[in-house]
């Protein structure tokens, strides 16, 4: 009999996705790397396909089509390109679980289509959660599908919910680790320069994630995530500061119990849970030694510091279109501070200005969402010239 679970790796040239193809190496007899995808970087997803033999390729930039057919063509590989081909490609009936890790906006319309047609998700794009939470959890409540997290803080909180009943929850505490500004004064915070910000303290990721870790913007996203995923209320979330991110969150429970999940700071630990799920995969991975780490710490967050993560809570309290353009409006103000356009401090001075400037839309459809996140990218950009 063939159990094995035919995977999509959506974004399999980024960091979760690399780690993902290191997961499914792990455990052959498992899983199979059916459908890959990226969105340029052709050489490294050239080279998976020959190394991992999936069955089918896409490219998102489609400029990239005919080398990517070249490379491949000796293979007996499908190969596409186009955001398009990559949200018609999950619903192929042979794949069982979709892994969501590309980067920002793209990758609601796959994460829709795979809900559709009751695929499990692996989630690692937690944009998708911020942009589109009440439509993505309707869909999920007529649907099969289940989302299971791969974020390291939903993973734990996930891990800490198991065998207990929603109505046990009384709060979720969600850890940070600060970012590489933790102990900066905020005086300083305008000399930040690129370098800087792409220095993460504990997690190596991409440079999107990174700089949102930097602006704690990437918690904010998370108190949203979790919003949605948990379903309880923004109130009930707490952000703790947790500098050694070595406790990935925790929940307390009505009668005053904490779980909390502990692991190294890696992020092969939660791909492994989600793709394993019920199962526990046994790993010969880096185990977490609990006597090396004699000094945990937890410490309320800076909201003065760190505004974004303010703007994460005011903006869940509209509801609507709002998370949308907020993260329409980060994703273009980062892509910005990457390309060394504008200060670190400019960051949420754009954003805040672009989610104010937005049309307020209640119980948002997909085509609202569209139209929201087109505008406020132009918006936006209009406000870096
Ligand atoms: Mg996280």
């Amino acid at each position: 009999m063939n159990n094995i679970k035919n995977i999509a790796i959506l974004g399999s040239t980024g960091s979760i996705g690399r780690q993902t193809l290191d997961i499914i190496s792990e455990y052959p007899s498992l899983f199979y790397p059916y459908l890959i995808t990226a969105n340029s970087s052709i050489d490294l997803l050239i080279s998976q396909a020959i190394k991992y033999k999936p069955k089918h390729v896409i490219i998102a930039n489609e400029s990239y089509y005919q080398q990517l057919k070249d490379a491949l063509h000796e293979y007996p590989i499908k190969v596409e390109a186009g955001a398009k081909a990559i949200a018609e490609a999950v619903k192929d009936s042979q794949l069982d679980t979709i892994v969501t890790a590309m980067v920002g906006y793209s990758g609601l319309e796959p994460t829709i289509n795979a809900i559709k047609e009751g695929k499990t998700i692996a989630l690692a794009n937690k944009e998708t959660l911020v942009v589109a939470g009440e439509l993505i959890t309707n869909m999920l409540k007529r649907s099969k599908s289940k989302i299971y997290p791969v974020d390291s803080e939903h993973s734990a909180i996930f891990q800490s919910l198991v065998g207990e009943s929603h109505d046990s929850i009384s709060k979720i505490i969600l850890t940070a680790s600060g970012g590489p500004f933790r102990t900066w004064n905020i005086n300083d915070m305008a000399k930040i320069t690129k370098a800087d910000a792409l220095n993460h303290p504990n997690w190596k990721m991409g440079a999107k994630i990174t700089i949102d870790s930097a602006t704690m913007m990437n918690k904010g996203f998370e108190v949203i995530e979790a919003k949605w995923l948990f379903d309880v209320d923004a109130k009930d979330i707490e952000v703790v500061v947790h500098p050694q991110s070595i406790v990935h969150s925790m929940v307390q429970f009505v009668d005053g119990s904490i779980k909390a999940q502990w692991g190294l700071p890696d992020m092969h630990l939660p791909i492994r849970y989600a793709l394993g799920f019920p199962t526990r995969l046994a790993s010969n991975c880096a185990k977490l030694k609990v006597s090396d780490y004699s000094n945990l710490t937890f410490e309320s967050p800076d909201f003065n510091k760190f505004p974004m993560l303010s703007m994460a809570f005011d903006v869940i309290a509209k509801g609507g279109n709002i998370p949308c353009a907020l993260n329409a409006a980060n994703e273009i103000a980062v892509a910005a501070f990457l390309d060394e356009r504008i200060s670190y401090i400019q960051i949420p001075q754009i954003v805040e200005n672009a989610v104010n400037h937005t049309d307020y839309i209640s119980n948002p459809q997909y085509d609202d969402l569209v139209i929201t996140n087109k505008l406020t990218r132009q918006y936006t950009s209009s406000l870096l010239k």
